[in-house]
């Protein structure tokens, strides 16, 4: 293919793509599947997953006023049965499983009549530990205590530090991103192993309430609200694409099994951990599928239509956003 054809091809493409929305629409429909993880107020949040209840409030009643929320039976119906999508239909959508998602979004849900699809990552439920990103997070970013000298190295997690080379604040910063990126890809067991290790260097420090994923009972108390269904996220969180298929299976299914244990009913539904085309494959799609799930959420934008794909659809990741951020976010999501 000559310089010129690659050239004109990627000019084509934005046409191309605007080309397939449109028939997809016609055809399918439109739904925006939004994606939510965390409905509370709080003073750190570098990965950006919080939303203000004030916000949240916001963001339901512009929905409910503006769009067509559909429960996660009327999206099915669609999805699953090839229908065409009601015009402005929406899907709400929780990632993860944190505590506030029962004490925080299940009553703002309650009050606007809408449901959500909650993907809760079982490994945590009643641990009465945090997630390993914000533990991650507590470790190195909120130590009030660290060490002038650090030097660790296990399997592929390596942290170095030292007072002599600069200010120490800042090198923990940088080993936190790296480190994020790193412990996303191994198994859980090596991730727990290196968490272990690096708690016990780092020095014990208390487990922080408001970053808590929901325990035993209030995942049962939550499940039994109109306003939630119940989806798996896997048990501890992994970029399923970098482990092994025998990881990536215990991960899925185990999900699956322990949530069906805990709640004594069928869980139908998977969103990726992450969820960028980086963080799932093939395989992962297999798994999903052969485990049972009906569909599978991605997290890459773009709308849902009565063609897509089962078990990668996308979503649009919905940010601390007023109202009036929210109304135009939403209105550029509609637009193909
Ligand atoms: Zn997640």
């Amino acid at each position: 293919m000559s310089g010129i054809g690659r050239t004109c091809r990627r000019q084509l493409r934005p046409l191309a793509s605007a080309l397939r929305n449109t028939r997809d629409r016609a055809l399918g429909g439109a739904c925006a599947v939004l994606l939510y993880h965390r409905v509370i107020d709080l003073h750190t949040d570098p990965q950006l997953l919080a939303v203000k209840p004030l916000h949240f409030d916001a963001h339901l009643a512009l929905l409910k006023k503006r769009y067509r929320v559909l429960t996660v039976e009327e999206f099915d119906h669609h999805l699953l049965g090839r229908k065409r999508f009601p015009r402005r239909s929406v899907l709400i959508t929780f990632d993860d499983g944190y505590a506030d998602n029962h004490y925080a979004a299940r009553p703002l849900l309650e009050k606007h009549g809408a449901q959500a699809l909650f993907y809760i990552a079982s490994g945590y439920i009643g641990s009465g530990r945090e997630y390993w990103w914000d533990e991650l997070e507590r470790l190195l970013l909120l130590n009030e205590h660290l060490p002038e000298r650090m030097a660790f190295a296990m399997d592929r997690v390596r942290i170095a530090w030292s007072a002599e080379a600069g200010d120490l604040r800042r090198q923990a910063q940088l080993a936190y991103a790296d480190q994020l990126n790193v412990m996303r890809g191994l198994p859980a067991g090596k991730r727990e192993r290196a968490l272990d290790e690096l708690r016990t260097i780092l020095g014990p420090q208390a487990q922080r309430r408001s970053h808590l994923p929901m325990t035993v009972d209030e995942l049962k108390q939550f499940t039994a609200s109109p306003s939630v269904e119940i989806g798996a996220h896997t048990q501890w969180h992994p970029s399923l694409a970098q482990v092994d298929e025998a990881e990536q299976h215990m991960e899925v299914s185990g999900s699956k099994k322990d949530l069906e244990q805990l709640l004594g009913r069928e869980v139908k539904y998977f969103s990726y951990p992450f969820g960028t085309g980086a963080d799932f494959n093939t395989v992962s799609e297999r798994i999903a599928r052969e485990a049972g799930f009906l569909h599978t959420a991605a997290n890459y934008p773009g709308f849902v239509h009565a063609r897509s794909p089962l078990h990668r659809f996308p979503r649009f990741l919905v940010r601390d956003w007023d109202e009036a951020e929210f109304a135009r976010r939403m209105e550029g999501f509609m637009r193909p």
